[in-house]
């Protein structure tokens, strides 16, 4: 039998007595003849602590010292699953990220992986070894080590799978796999037994919360097949997969939704060429990523433009756009942070029209508002008052998905 690779998330590793059940987890699979590489993530918490020691020292910490620190937590958590997996008489071997040599650029905390050394691992593995890779962590050209991103842990288990050629990546987290919503707001929310690599990607940048984006783009780019499945409970979870004919059968795959966006609105911009590119180039070399744009123009030559970025960067966005305001001539700037995205996703949409239709039918019903629509292939999100998040959730699992699922 082949090779597979195992993430465990921070959860999964929070205490000894967890570390202890994983080991015996790893150990059973190993006795199966499998060959297994092991990713895990800090032991859940650690990273904010760790971020927060930080943060006392300096409000803005140097990012390659900050690197350095936040790398700490996940070599703790390797360390100690090593010495389980020793303990129950199965050899193992911890390596750190540049140990490994995973190569990534140097973008301190947010790095992207280049190369992976796979000759370290694979003498390990010769050894009989479980070799147990620290996630989220790299090394640059230099030698300075990097991180690759919050839940960058996923991405190493995956670009790891990618670059050995592995059967599966398996993401061992505390949820049984994905949902066609949160559970936590549509109760009767199923589990996928298939998603397309495609329809994650959307799912993840738009609030879920289940697999890091990047890792998913990784996995597609690939072609890894990536199993999102529980520690704790021992049933198949969700497989992520190439799309294929069947899936179109299925309009709508999941429904998601995002607070974490806020609104500004640029009021009556002079309508002529060259605008938004004088609005958006400052806000893109402050390295702010912009989601939604729209842009309505009115008979009087004015225009309305509203985008959306990330809550936390707003104030900085906002006191960007003040800056431009008089070079551009605008009237003025709105800011509303209490919005939220909900998004509709299912690659069913390419070949079936009336989704928007439906789905903005089902809002009205509801007396919610639409302020934003965006759309992608495969994709349909809405800006709507935050208070109507769950209610909008709700209504939109119940018309598309409803008691049907598709497990
Ligand atoms: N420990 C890191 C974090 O908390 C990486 C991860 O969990 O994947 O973001
Ligand atoms: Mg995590």
């Amino acid at each position: 039998m082949g090779l597979l690779v195992q993430k465990y998330g921070g959860t999964s590793v929070q205490t000894i007595e967890r570390i202890k059940q994983v080991a015996e987890k790893i150990r059973r699979a190993k006795v199966a003849g499998r060959d297994l590489v092991v990713v895990v993530s800090a032991m859940a918490g650690e990273t904010n602590r760790l971020l927060s020691l930080a943060h006392e020292i300096s409000e803005i910490p140097d990012e390659r010292e900050k690197d350095v620190l936040l790398a700490s937590g996940e070599q703790v958590a390797v360390a100690l699953l090593s010495l389980a997996l020793k303990e129950l008489g199965q050899p193992a071997r911890s390596l750190l990220g540049h140990q490994v040599r995973i190569e990534t650029d140097n973008a301190y905390g947010k790095a992207c992986i280049r190369n992976i050394d796979s000759t370290k691992i694979l003498q390990s593995l010769k050894a009989g070894e479980v070799v147990v890779v620290a996630g989220f962590q790299g090394v640059d050209e230099d030698d300075n080590i990097t991180t690759l991103g919050r839940g960058g842990s996923d991405t190493s288990a995956v670009a790891l799978a990618a670059f050995l050629n592995a059967d599966a990546c398996e993401i061992y987290t505390d949820v049984e796999g994905v949902f066609t919503a949160d559970p936590g707001i549509c109760t009767d929310a199923k589990k996928l037994a298939r998603i397309s690599y495609e329809e994650m990607i959307e799912l993840a940048s738009s609030g879920s919360k289940v697999l890091e984006i990047r890792s998913v783009e990784f996995a597609k780019k690939f072609s890894v097949p990536v199993h999102v499945r529980s520690t704790f409970v021992d049933v198949e979870g969700t497989w992520l997969v190439k799309e294929d004919a069947s899936m179109d059968d299925v309009l709508v795959s999941g429904v998601s939704c995002d607070k974490n966006e806020a609104k500004l609105t640029l009021l009556r911009v002079p309508d002529r060429p060259g605008l938004a590119a004088q609005v958006f180039g400052p806000i893109a070399d402050a390295h702010i990523v912009v989601d939604m744009i729209i842009q309505n123009a009115s008979d009087d030559g004015t225009t309305d433009l509203t985008f959306t970025v990330p809550k936390a960067d707003h104030k900085k966005a906002l006191a960007i756009v003040e800056k431009t305001l008089p070079a551009v001539n605008a009237q003025g700037v709105k800011v509303d942070t209490d919005i939220a995205k909900v998004s509709v996703v299912g690659v069913g949409m390419r070949t079936h029209a009336g989704v928007a239709a439906k789905m903005f039918e089902v809002l009205g019903r509801e007396g919610i508002n639409i302020e934003m629509i965006s759309t992608s292939e495969i994709k349909i999100s809405v800006v709507i008052d935050a208070k109507y998040t769950e209610l909008a959730m709700r209504v939109l699992h119940d018309a598309f998905i409803g008691n049907q699922g598709n497990v």
